[in-house]
């Protein structure tokens, strides 16, 4: 089993309860056990300004799967939730989107699967998320934590846990 951390994010729909599936639904308690799961953090969109606020967090997993088939898995819980790709625009509104983030300390660079993700150190609303369920990570020799405290946290909300979760 190697730890792997995983970014969501969704802004179309009920996207907490969305976003609660998708890690049911990635996280079968086999392939992928899930290990620790931040709070919800209520984000305004990034890239595309002009559409709702996304619910973002990350989670922390252990996985048996190879990066290739945990993105594979990732993208067809994607899929069952709802997410259109053919009719979607780049960083525009989406039911659930599942990144990687990092997996173990190993470098991919596949055609479609780049880790660490490239472009985490320039978002909040991936370091706030992975800032409180893994501080003390390092990431291309970069701490979590003080990567975290360089980005601009405005705008962004961590939510309180839903009644009865
Ligand atoms: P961004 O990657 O900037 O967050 P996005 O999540 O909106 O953008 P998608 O349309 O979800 O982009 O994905 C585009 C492609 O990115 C996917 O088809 C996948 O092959 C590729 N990809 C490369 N690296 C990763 C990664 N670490 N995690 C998830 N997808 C990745
Ligand atoms: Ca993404
Ligand atoms: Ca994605």
């Amino acid at each position: 089993m190697t730890a792997a951390w995983l970014a969501l994010g969704g802004n179309v729909g009920d996207s907490r309860t969305i976003l609660d599936r998708a890690v049911m639904l990635l996280c079968d308690g086999k392939e992928v056990r899930l290990t620790t799961r931040s709070s919800d953090y209520r984000t305004p969109p990034w890239g595309f300004k002009y559409q709702p606020p996304f619910i973002n967090l990350c989670i922390a997993v252990e996985t048996a799967l190879a990066p290739s088939d945990l993105l594979a898995r990732a993208q067809d819980v994607e899929l069952q939730l709802g997410r259109d790709r053919a009719h979607e625009k780049r960083w525009g509104p989406r039911t659930a989107d599942i990144d990687i983030i990092a997996y173990g300390d190993l470098a991919v660079h596949e055609l479609g699967l780049t880790v660490p993700h490239p472009r985490l150190f320039e978002r909040a609303f991936v370091l706030l998320p992975l800032a409180e369920i893994a501080p003390d990570l390092v990431i291309t020799g970069r701490s979590v934590r003080e990567a975290a405290a360089g980005v601009d946290p405005a705008g962004i909300e961590r939510l309180p846990p839903r009644q009865g979760m």
